[in-house]
């Protein structure tokens, strides 16, 4: 006889399953003709670090998709891969540099810094691919790919030439964040803001040459006054009483729509609106005049005099109604500048030091300006007041310094053609994106068919394949790449010619005797990764692989990316191959911690998937996170350090996930977290971030691995052989039950997967193979496995049962389902099910998908048992209330509608045997004892007299004391919840928190009464 060790090791089976996997290679798929085929590629997790949880959610949906199809016959492709990631990247490597050794990229070199992020790269991409096997993932292991490897690249160069040639790429000024750390441009998605204390600074700027009554000074304010020296323009607004009648109609209609308590302040409002109109009004009305009739003031510091424009961006209702004009430092004052055709006087360096345009500030830092201007304004008089603000301020994601908003030549891809087809796509189905919702943020995002700036003033990335060459003739360029169809040239407006190639090198360094110059600055990394479904596959060239699988099946992605990514995906799929690059976009949700924040490495709030990995098994992780894959936005996922010395949870806070130790409040011994950094801390033993999610799967691959060991330890003498001629209609009940119910899960099962329903397939799974397969089946079988006659066909049933649920959960729980395949393989080696072919497949991972016959569908039988299930567990609810020991047999009577006494005849015996309960009577009309214990449960009522087995007395003491000791905790949480002071100040998080303890808490107590009141009532008679 095969026996199963009595505990299931998952560092085992993982370490087994995977080079099982690997030797058969398993994941691999070779195009093929005549194959129905599924393609998906990987969303290159960036090579900055390890993989996070949302990594592993992303994974873990993307295999079960891959397994899932696998198994049912397709041509499996799932493409690996990295990102380069940029700047990202290349900001954590100059960090280190910086920190550790104190050098600069400058200090570096080009070459050698980017020799370090090689290497970096080298070490991060071996590591996060490493987790993703752990993890499970079934990816094509021999065909890894990273948006910088040679294929790549060749796919860059190619797209973007044919960008270039279409006259799609251009070449001109653009506002944008300027990180002067990095020296670069960063795009919005790399910028956050954060509250700092700053100033308005009041000034004073002196019309030229007022007439009489006419102001003679306008005040405009800024938090950043040292950009008045590239002010080009003031602004006031062209119909300043329009504006101010705009504004009013707009806190009257809010007063009315207001809450008494808030009308007050609105009344403020109105009052120093009016005030505005009585005393600034008539000064902008003649500033608008004046603006119109192209009058100037006077800059102050450099004495240049500035035009006065009318443009609307100028509010009446704030300020001082006029503001200054920087368009070559402000976004705004940008939009300013292009709508009134004003200069754009840049004043920065890139590295963040004034230029010459800033005149005797040249040199100077931003914030030695600031304070030198600031001085000589005062000196000249021209301050007017200083006043304290809070000020967002936005910072690089990078490099954490406040961005500048700066005027570059960068390069930009022109939408407004590339955009449509992306459109068209998602309207007319092509590419369906779900859940729908999220269609529409990509069709507004791509509607406004904004320029992509794509230069990128960094060292790591794919340089911009463009060469410039000066003192040239177009025919020169003729004649140096004549018959090079991978070449071409665009005059430069400023003079000279821009060059452009596919190839990796134009092959000349001069054209009629003058030099080429290679742009310096490397693409926006989304580039490449716009390109990643057709440039894995081999594109330019025209491969196999790219035949077969392309365009891919589905994209798997979360809500962050749709725009930066997915959109630019299919414009560059279209662009490139005119096909789109994926038939559907599932969009998971986000999982959150149990305050609602977004899990992060940097808050302390995250759990590492290699610790759950490690501690409860891969199996577990994704069977929680499939479970998580809901279909609403976002799940929250309560987050606990667990007690290395004790295993006592503690609840992770705001407070205590910053700190780098923990005192256990259980056993009072001290763990290190993430954030240990002294060496005492560092000592001690860590403890990881857990969360009681994992602990179900954990329970589960337990409970089908016990399962297991019965089936095997029942299985001797059943000799192997083809399941194949179920007979349903001469087959016992629970057989038939057995049967209805595979068919019906299978079915129920898959639909749930096409749709992307996760969550729904991992709760079907878990209730059928736990509740129905292991805690039911298994005991109604017991009986004929002990029975010669019968033992032949329960063991079929038992194989037919736990086979077809392995192969429903291998995509899933891929690990402790192939362990337990390979122990089945040795003792049912031959067997095969009806939906299989001429011989069992080695692995489960290759398996056939079930199919069983819809002729196995058997309503009737499946409500029956459905009854049945429903009555075992009423009693076992009443057994545990009254704490009736689990071997000791109560008496049941069950009052129950004529068909369900029907229904229920045949299941007597296993009623019996499951509930550990003798039926005394079971009818329409039956009657029970007035002490019993009550519940109803699927249409019935069911009675257990607790007469003779527990000691009433002492039950009614103990749960009396029980109740009232649960009393006393809703008496003190409802105190709590109605103190004014606690519901409003406390975050939502923590009253939702108590509230859902109060509720818990109720119910219990309701519980406690009705056990007490079936106690008493039997006392008093
Ligand atoms: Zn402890």
């Amino acid at each position: 006889m095969h026996e199963l060790p009595k505990q299931y090791d998952h560092r085992a089976a993982q370490a087994r399953c995977r080079g099982l996997w690997d030797a058969a290679r398993a994941w691999h798929a070779e195009p093929a003709v005549g194959r129905r085929v599924f393609s998906i590629v990987i969303p290159p997790p960036n090579v900055t670090g390890a993989l996070h949880l949302g990594h592993a959610l992303n994974n873990t949906l993307q295999d079960l998709l891959v397994r899932t199809r696998r198994m049912q016959g397709f041509l499996t492709l799932w493409m690996p891969g990295t990102d380069h990631a940029g700047i990202a990247t290349q900001a954590v490597v100059e960090r280190r540099l910086l920190e550790e050794e104190k050098l600069s990229r400058h200090d570096l070199g080009r070459e050698a810094l980017v020799a370090r992020i090689w290497a970096w790269k080298e070490q991060y991409e071996k590591r996060i691919l490493g987790q993703l096997r752990d993890l499970g993932a079934s990816c094509d292991w021999e065909r890894v790919r990273f948006t910088l490897d040679d294929q790549c690249a060749a796919a860059v160069r190619s797209a973007f030439y044919g960008l270039f040639r279409k006259g799609l790429v251009r070449r001109g000024k653009r506002l944008v964040n300027w990180d002067t750390f990095l020296q670069t441009a960063v795009s919005d998605d790399e910028v956050f803001h954060e509250q700092v204390k700053g100033h308005f600074w009041h000034i004073r700027y002196d019309v030229v040459d007022p007439r009489p009554g006419e102001p003679v000074s306008v005040t405009v304010a800024t938090t950043r006054p040292e950009t008045l020296l590239g002010d080009t323009a003031v602004a006031v607004h062209p119909s300043p009483a329009a504006a101010l009648d705009v504004a009013e109609q707009a806190l009257r209609a809010k007063r009315a729509a207001a809450p008494a308590k808030e009308q007050p302040g609105i009344d403020d409002e109105l009052e120093e609106l009016a005030a505005r109109r009585r005393d600034l009004l008539p000064g902008l009305e003649r500033l608008a005049a004046m603006a119109r009739d192209g009058r100037q003031v006077r800059l102050p510091l450099l004495g240049r005099a500035i035009p006065l424009v009318a443009d609307e961006w100028a509010k009446p209702e704030m300020g001082s109604g006029c503001v200054k004009i920087t368009p070559a430092h402000d976004p705004n004052d940008y939009d300013v500048g292009r709508r009134r055709e004003l200069p754009m006087v840049n004043i920065l360096n890139p590295d963040g030091t004034l230029n010459a345009e800033a005149g005797p500030y040249a040199g100077l830092t931003i914030a030695k300006a600031r304070t030198k201007v600031v001085a000589d304004l005062e000196a000249a008089g021209q301050l007017v007041q200083v006043e304290d603000r809070l000020i967002e301020l936005a910072h690089s994601d990078r490099s954490k310094t406040p961005i500048e908003p700066y005027l570059a030549d960068q390069w930009f891809i022109r939408m407004d053609e590339l955009a449509q087809p992306a459109l068209d796509a998602v309207t007319d189905g092509r590419v369906r994106i779900v859940p729908e919702r999220y269609a529409r943020s990509y069709l507004d995002w791509l509607s406004e068919k904004r320029d992509w700036p794509v230069s990128r003033q960094l060292w790591w990335g794919h340089r911009i394949p463009i060469w410039h060459v000066g003192g040239v003739a177009e025919a020169d360029l003729e004649k140096a790449f004549s018959g090079r169809d991978s070449v071409a040239w665009r005059a430069d407006e400023r003079g000279g010619w821009f060059v452009c190639s596919a190839d990796e090198s134009l092959g000349v360094d001069v054209v009629a005797g003058q030099p080429l110059e290679r742009d310096p600055d490397v693409l926006d990394t989304w580039f490449s990764s716009a390109l990643w479904p057709h440039s894995t596959l081999g594109w330019p060239a025209r491969t196999a692989e790219l035949a077969a699988f392309y365009p891919t099946s589905t994209l798997v992605t979360s809500r962050d990316i749709l725009t930066l990514w997915v959109a630019r995906m299919v414009i560059m799929g279209v662009f490139d191959t005119g096909e789109i690059p994926f038939r559907e976009v599932y969009i998971h949700p986000k999982i959150l911690d149990r305050y609602g924040e977004t899990m992060s490495k940097s808050k302390g709030n995250g759990v590492d998937p290699v610790d759950v990995i490690d501690t409860l098994g891969a199996d577990a992780l994704r069977f929680a996170l499939a479970s998580m894959a809901t279909e609403t936005q976002d799940v929250r996922m309560p987050v606990d350090f667990q007690c290395p010395a004790c295993g006592h949870l503690v609840e992770q806070t705001v407070q205590n996930r910053v700190k780098p130790r923990i005192d256990c409040p259980k056993c009072g011994k001290p763990f290190r977290t993430q954030w240990a950094s002294v060496e005492a801390d560092l000592a001690l033993p860590r403890g990881p971030a857990v969360s009681e999610r994992f602990e179900s799967g954990r329970n589960f691959s337990n409970k089908l691995w016990n399962a297991t060991r019965f089936v095997l330890m029942n299985l001797e003498g059943f000799t192997a052989g083809p399941l194949v001629g179920l007979d349903v209609a001469t087959a016992p009940l629970e057989d038939r039950w057995l049967a209805s119910r595979l068919a019906s899960v299978t079915a129920d099962v898959t639909r749930a997967i096409d749709d992307y329903r996760f969550a729904e397939a991992a709760r079907l799974l878990y209730a059928f193979a736990w509740d129905e397969f292991c805690s039911a089946y298994l005991e109604l079988c017991k009986s004929r496995l002990a029975d010669a006659a019968q033992r032949d066909r329960a063991q079929g049933m038992l194989l037919l049962g736990l086979d077809t649920i392995l192969r429903l959960l291998h995509p899933m729980m891929p690990f402790v389902t192939e362990e337990i395949w390979q122990h089945l393989r040795e003792v049912a080696g031959g067997r095969r099910l009806p939906w299989d072919g001429e011989s069992l497949p080695d692995s489960v991972m290759v398996a056939s998908w079930p199919v069983p016959p819809s002729a196995w569908v058997d309503s009737v039988t499946e409500a029956r048992f459905g009854t049945f299930l429903a009555l075992v567990s009423a009693i076992r609810e009443i057994r545990a209330r009254q704490n009736v020991p689990p071997k000791t047999k109560v008496p049941v009577v069950i009052r129950a509608p004529r068909e369900t006494v029907d229904l229920l005849a045949p299941l007597h015996a296993a009623l019996e045997s499951m509930a550990a309960a003798e039926l005394t009577a079971v009818g329409p009309d039956v009657t029970a004892s007035p002490s019993a214990a009550t519940a109803t449960a699927a249409g019935c009522d069911v009675f257990v007299d607790l007469a003779d087995l527990v000691d009433v007395d002492a039950e009614i003491a103990r749960l009396a004391k029980e109740n009232e000791k649960t009393e006393g905790f809703i008496r003190a949480k409802r105190a709590k919840l109605e103190t004014g002071t606690f519901a409003a100040k406390a975050p939502e998080a923590v009253v939702a928190k108590e509230r859902a303890q109060l509720a818990e808490l109720e119910a219990k107590l309701a519980k406690g009464v009705a056990a007490l009141a079936d106690l008493q009532a039997r006392q008093t008679r």
